[in-house]
């Protein structure tokens, strides 16, 4: 791990791996055994000041490159993290918990934004006399700032700070204080790239600390937040105070819904993989089974089956599901199984503490039958594996539950009628539907971003980069 991970106590703040103005620190834990893995610097106002003014001197030299040379460095930045993807890999799963789940996307995600640098465009304007030349310039906005979580970090940091320097802006990232160390890794390969000084920063801290100074710095110019939507709210208040534009990603309730024509033997696998991978911490985990009556007995009974199977333990072994990220996260997720059961739903699997597992934050994958809409595991964000069946009569019923909640990020159709999945498809309120898959089916380029309380703005579609650009009319007279 050595060769990616840069020195103990420090983040990077410009040109350098500094630790907190206060020398305090933040212990990362091992979720499955709850030791200390590293610290990392407590950071704060003073380290974000620093940081932005870091992002600042690195913005007008940045923003000149040419686009051709910043895709490059971002290209080879895809390059290096491609070639430190089994420790990259690693790191992820140590701080989060999770065992190994695929070849981690971050390359990929790089890759793809490199390749949208050199293609911001703007356009050529019809102009009242013929003396006049009318255009539009995409121009970075400068320094941006962005908060992400810890399910992913990973994948978090890379599609904020990757979309936002190939538009040629300059970057503060603050990570969360649960799993930071992926983040500084991948930062220590930015600058292994060559990428400039400056363009990539990033403060590790506690939420109220350094989050809260990001959010609220005057020199930030755009921002961007992923978590909970009482953070998102407080983040969009502060960036409010100052008029920043962001763009908020604020997890979902997703709707599996499922059909009498359905093919179970596909759906079952999928569906009980798509809320214990990462141990359901995945904003986008189908987390409510909106269930045909006509086939609801037999698909609780396979989901059952299914779910008992599902083998759980440290990353270290071959296992579905890893432990919980936190204490914290622990005791919500058991608090919902508590809420589930006093407000009468039928708790079929699970609910508790694995067995031999008396340490770590681990929780058994969990499904719940006969649900109603209108009950709190029904409604709100858990983010853990706890799979909530809710039984309906028919397609207006399946909808009006599907829509029922105040989320709408992911909703998944399982169906053999195409003209049934079209329907479905146009009138679920989510920013992704899958039909016939879980947690998508592996398109190339989807834009992803919410309706409704999960948030709005798109990430990591073909307009990832012109997002993190402002668009600014040019007329000449000659
Ligand atoms: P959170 O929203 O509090 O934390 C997310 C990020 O925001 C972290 O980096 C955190 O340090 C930062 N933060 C916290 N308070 C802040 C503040 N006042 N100002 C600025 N930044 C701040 O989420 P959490 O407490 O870690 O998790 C709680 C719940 O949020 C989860 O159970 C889940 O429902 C949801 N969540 C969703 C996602 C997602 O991908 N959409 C990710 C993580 C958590």
């Amino acid at each position: 791990m050595t060769t990616t991970l840069p020195a103990d106590n420090t983040h990077l703040v410009g040109a350098d791996w500094l630790p907190a103005a206060t020398g305090a620190t933040i212990d990362v834990l091992d979720p499955s055994t709850g030791e200390v893995l590293a610290a990392v610097p407590r950071g704060g106002a003073a380290d974000v000041d620093a940081a932005v003014a870091a992002a600042a001197a690195a913005f007008p030299s940045w923003r000149d490159t040419s686009a051709t040379e910043r895709g490059a460095l971002v290209a080879r930045w895809a390059t290096l993290v491609d070639e430190r993807a089994a420790e990259l890999d690693q790191l992820e799963s140590r701080e989060v918990g999770r065992p190994h789940w695929g070849p981690p996307p971050m390359g990929r995600l790089l890759t793809f934004v490199a390749g949208q640098a050199d293609k911001v465009q703007g356009l050529s304007l019809p102009t009242h006399t013929p003396d006049v030349l009318g255009l539009t310039l995409r121009e970075p906005y400068g320094v941006v700032g962005s908060i992400i979580p810890w399910n992913a970090p990973g994948p978090m940091f890379v599609t904020d700070a990757g979309a936002a320097i190939a538009a040629g802006n300059t970057i503060v990232v603050k990570p969360a204080e649960d799993a930071p160390l992926t983040p500084l890794a991948l930062a220590a390969l930015a600058q292994e790239a060559g990428i400039p000084p400056g363009v990539v920063n990033v403060v590790t801290g506690y939420g109220g600390e350094a989050g809260a100074a990001l959010a609220g710095h005057r020199g930030i110019r755009r921002m961007s937040f992923t978590g909970s939507p009482e953070t998102g709210a407080q983040v969009m208040a502060a960036c409010a105070r100052n008029l920043v534009p962001l763009h908020l990603e604020l997890g979902g309730k997703s709707p599996q819904v499922v059909f009498a024509d359905a093919d179970l033997d596909k759906a079952v696998p999928a569906m009980v993989a798509g809320i214990t991978l990462n141990t359901g911490q995945i904003c986008a985990a189908g987390s409510r089974v909106v269930v045909q009556r006509s086939v609801h007995a037999e698909l609780v009974e396979r989901l059952a089956a299914h779910m008992g199977r599902v083998t759980v333990g440290p990353w270290t072994e071959r296992v579905q599901m890893g432990p919980l990220i936190s204490a914290k996260q622990h005791d919500r997720v058991l608090g919902y199984v508590q809420a589930g059961r006093d407000e009468g739903a039928d708790l079929v699997v699970g609910g508790g503490r694995p067995a031999g597992f008396d340490r770590g934050y681990f929780v058994e994958a969990t499904l719940f039958d006969n649900v109603s809409p209108d009950m709190r595991i029904a409604r709100e964000e858990i983010f853990g594996p706890v799979l909530s069946v809710i039984p309906v009569d028919d397609e207006e019923q399946a909808l009006e539950v599907a829509n029922g909640t105040d989320y709408g990020l992911v909703a998944s159709v399982w169906t053999r009628d195409v003209g049934r999945a079209v329907r479905m498809s146009r009138r679920l309120d989510a920013g992704q539907v899958a039909v016939n898959a879980a947690l998508g089916a592996g398109v190339i380029g989807g834009p992803f971003g919410g309706y409704k309380r999960s948030g709005f703005g798109r990430t990591m579609g073909a307009d990832a980069v012109l997002d993190y650009t402002q668009v600014k009319t040019v007329s000449i007279r000659g």
